[in-house]
């Protein structure tokens, strides 16, 4: 394990000319009101493939944050007249600008958070597609007529909620950026975002796509951590907070949000312990190679709250399928994150390598065999944050690697036998985020799916996200639903109006026709 090296030197070599070309003598700012600002003081951000210092980042303060919820204030009631299609071509703009600086992001993301460079490419993509694909969803928001009496219209209409905190976790950052906001600013409301102080770089590059393609404070971006935070999620002025993070955070928000002392909608995006069923008549191969890609490991180093980090496989197929995914995974190049033949790149930060070696460490003395990675790879940076992905077998379902995010590259394969002690296995967590059934059969694929405690699950596929679907958990893995029409719902206020329509006799008397 290593420290953060406070040297500001870039890495020399190719990846050290991309450090300088896209980090070195840029000024990284926040966003407040259309201007680009420093914080009342700064802080460091560090390339996890090298563990150097990238460059400095502003560190909000509270009177930083409360000068964004001015600014998101004063421009909400522009932006909501500008009606839907006003949004929309702000939002085509913002399309545009994120396909011109596509490279740039995927290179800038690779060296702030580790991720492979080939993957944040494709996060590039997909956010463009998800800023192209909320106007026509939003569209279909109508509001209801509602027979709710014989002699009354009743109908409902929706207003946004004016000012919204949206905080991000680290491992997505620039996705996050570029596309949890857009739910909140399609359906009219003004943003203040604050991304994961451990990768703020593309969130703040980012800021200036945002003041070319939105009006000034509809988007505000600050940076900073827990302070900065808190200060959103009790600003009086934020009625509605969206937080994507860990379940301790989450609980602090809620409560935090309580002590304002206003009453405040919140939704949350917390952890998993996701669950990939596998039964005896898959095909082992596509399979295995489902659960490398549901591991998120070429796309985040296992760093996701959707991957499956528990593998229940019958007992029938498990030796082959332990076999076929071990050779999957310890195929998998780990290497500086932005060399384009990283399939894999370090880990975000000490801590979290520290984090995910002790838990291998733990499982190993709790009884369980590791079976492939856990080590450092070869030929990578003395002091990034590398550790090759790790399949542990002999898990047993009490073990805290069984029950605990380790949010890291390391995935338990527990054999089972019985359909009904599986389906226990799976759903005794407190997690519910998403799941994985493996099968043939498609009565028990449908059935299992039904069964199973999780707010996402995939039949033969893992991993994949559909825009337009449902994306949230159950149990502690959070309240909300995102990426759909119900979360564009969680971003307005309903009215429901009530006319009271007198008969056609008593208005024809009073006016005596
Ligand atoms: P984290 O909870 O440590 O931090 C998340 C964000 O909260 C950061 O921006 C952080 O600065 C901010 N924060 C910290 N303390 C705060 C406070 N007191 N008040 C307000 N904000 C505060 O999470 P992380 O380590 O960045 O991300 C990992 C976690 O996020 C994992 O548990 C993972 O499962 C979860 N996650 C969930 C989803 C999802 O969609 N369900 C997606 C990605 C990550």
């Amino acid at each position: 394990m290593t420290d953060t090296v406070h040297d500001a030197r870039p890495a020399t070599g190719a990846t050290g000319d991309l450090v300088a070309r896209h980090v070195t003598g840029r000024r990284f700012r926040m966003l407040v009101g259309g201007e680009f600002v420093d914080g009342d003081s700064a802080t460091e951000t560090v390339d996890p493939s090298t563990g150097r210092v990238l460059t400095e980042v502003p560190e909000a303060s509270p009177a930083d944050v409360g000068r964004a919820v001015a600014a998101a204030r004063a421009a909400q009631p522009g932006w909501a007249a500008a009606g839907h299609a006003g949004r929309s071509a702000a939002f085509e703009r913002f399309a545009r600008l994120l396909e011109a600086e596509a490279e740039d992001l995927a290179v800038l993301e690779a060296i702030d958070s580790g991720n492979p460079v080939r993957a944040m490419r494709q996060d590039v993509a997909i956010s463009v597609a998800y800023v192209r694909g909320w106007p026509g969803m939003a569209q279909q928001m109508g509001g209801q007529v509602i027979p709710a009496s014989p002699d009354g219209l009743h109908y409902t209409t929706s207003a946004p909620y004016g000012v919204v905190g949206r905080i991000t976790a680290f491992n997505h950052p620039l996705m996050f950026a570029a596309t949890r906001p857009l739910p909140a600013l399609i359906t009219g409301n003004a943003v203040v975002l604050k991304p994961s102080p451990q990768t703020p770089l593309t969130t703040l590059r980012l800021a200036e796509l945002f003041a070319e393609a939105f009006p000034p404070g509809v988007v505000n971006v600050v940076t900073g951590g827990a302070d900065a935070g808190d200060a959103l999620v009790t600003h009086p002025d934020v009625k509605r907070i969206a937080f994507t993070g860990s379940v301790p955070v989450g609980l602090l928000i809620q409560r935090r949000a309580a002590e304002s002392g206003r009453v405040k909608h919140l939704s949350l995006e917390l952890g998993g312990k996701n669950a990939m069923v596998v039964f005896p008549d898959v095909d082992v191969a596509a399979a295995a190679d489902g659960a490398v890609e549901g591991m998120n490991l070429t796309v985040c180093q296992g760093q996701s709250c959707g991957s499956n980090s528990r593998i229940l496989v019958h007992r029938a197929v498990h030796d082959e399928f332990v076999a076929a995914l071990a050779e999957r995974v310890s195929r998998l190049r780990v290497r500086t994150a932005y060399e384009e033949s990283a399939d894999m790149g370090p880990v975000v930060s000490a801590a979290q390598l520290g984090r995910v070696t002790g838990f291998l460490e733990r499982a190993v003395s709790d009884g369980a065999t590791l079976v492939t990675g856990g080590d450092r790879p070869a030929g990578v940076p003395g002091e990034g944050f590398f550790v090759t992905p790790a399949v542990l077998t002999g898990v047993r379902p009490a073990m805290e690697v069984a029950q605990e995010e380790v949010f890291g590259p390391v995935v338990s394969v527990l054999p089972w036998d019985d359909y009904d002690e599986m389906l226990r296995v799976a759903n005794g967590v407190e997690f519910g985020l998403t799941a994985s059934v493996w099968t043939s059969d498609l009565d028990l694929a449908h059935r299992t799916a039904a069964l199973l405690d999780a707010g996402y699950v995939w039949v033969n596929d893992s991993s994949r996200h559909y825009l337009g679907t449902p994306f949230g958990g159950t149990k502690d893995s959070g309240t909300g639903r995102e990426e759909s029409v119900e979360e564009l719902w969680s971003y307005v206020e309903q009215k429901a109006v009530h006319v009271r329509l007198r008969s056609p006799r008593s208005v024809l008397d009073r006016r005596g026709w």
